[in-house]
């Protein structure tokens, strides 16, 4: 199986989550002022990372084949291919 640089990917999501972040700060931290959007972002992110830490990450949901770093970097909280 290729090897996916994973901490490079970890760092992409958290620079993500802590976009969210501030703009759930801007908002004066009112969540349901949040995007639908950023809410489901913050769930992918977290799904993502939990992912990485049972060592599934990088795996497509659907046919279970694995998902190219490349396509990953695009997007990081990719669960299908
Ligand atoms: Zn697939």
């Amino acid at each position: 199986m290729m090897e996916l640089d994973l901490e490079r990917l970890r760092k992409k999501l958290i620079r993500s989550r802590q976009k969210v972040f501030q703009r759930y700060q801007s908002l004066g931290e009112d969540w349901q002022a949040l995007s639908e959007r950023d809410k489901r972002e913050l769930e992918d992110i977290k799904l993502a990372l939990a992912k990485m830490a049972g060592t599934i990450y990088g795996i497509c949901e659907s046919c279970r084949k694995p998902i190219s770093q490349n396509r990953l970097e695009i997007f990081p909280a990719l669960f299908t291919a």
